[in-house]
């Protein structure tokens, strides 16, 4: 009986330095959100469930506007601070079924679930004007940031491969910061030319 216990206690703590394990593989320290790796594997499990079960998607993917300014003005424990507080309005503006993921320095990701393109495209507005609206405080100074955004719709295009929908997204994010920043940008057609024809050069080079 006694032996029983100490077995069982035994599987306890394994299961929890596993978790533990399992979640600092997972996630960024910093912010709490889940890694870049994580980002590519759940991005590959939307597309297959999309393709089998036509369950619809989107990847919002953000990138904080000049963001290097917040580091040189103010110095890198603010900009990480930045990083958090920008972190904590995604988290808490999205539903049980998405996830938040910190893509890499200053870039974000939100796959959501389920979602109508209107509200994919709303929430990403609205995630905008919160962030242009948050007051960063130090000290007695504060500033404002803005974000921009480009945004993947599943039922827009059909997409195989995580490679060429993060491609995708960062073309129309990539729109957004050419355009003036604070923006969203939609996935449209000749951004998914762009990508076939890169596509279709690398085949024919070979
Ligand atoms: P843009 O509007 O074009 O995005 O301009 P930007 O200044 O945001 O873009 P850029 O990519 O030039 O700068 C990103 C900066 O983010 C550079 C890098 O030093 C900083 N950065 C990356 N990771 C971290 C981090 O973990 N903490 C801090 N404080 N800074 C970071
Ligand atoms: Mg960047
Ligand atoms: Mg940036």
């Amino acid at each position: 009986d006694n032996l029983e216990t100490t077995v069982e206690l035994r599987t306890l703590h394994l299961e929890n330095a596993n978790n533990k394990l399992k979640y600092m593989a997972s996630h960024d320290p910093m912010t709490g959100l889940r890694n870049r790796l994580e980002l590519e594997n759940d991005i590959e499990d939307a597309i297959e469930h999309n393709l089998q079960k036509g369950a619809p998607y989107a990847i919002l993917m953000f990138d904080i506007d000049w963001f290097k300014k917040v580091n040189d003005e103010y110095g890198h424990d603010v900009g990480d601070m930045v990083l958090m507080e920008v972190s904590a309005i995604l988290r808490d503006s999205i539903r049980g079924n998405d996830k938040a993921f910190r893509a890499g320095g200053e870039e974000f990701v939100l796959l959501l679930d389920r979602i109508t393109y209107e509200d994919s495209l709303r929430l990403a507005q609205k995630i905008r004007k919160l962030i242009k609206s948050h007051v960063f405080k130090v000290g007695k100074e504060a500033f404002s940031k803005t974000i921009s955004c480009g945004l993947y719709y599943s039922s827009l295009f059909e997409v195989r491969h995580v490679k060429e929908v993060l491609k995708l997204v960062d073309i129309a994010l990539y729109e957004s910061k050419e355009n003036g920043r604070n923006r969203v940008t939609v996935v449209n057609k000749s951004m998914n030319l762009k990508i076939k024809q890169t596509v279709e050069s690398v085949q024919d080079s070979d």
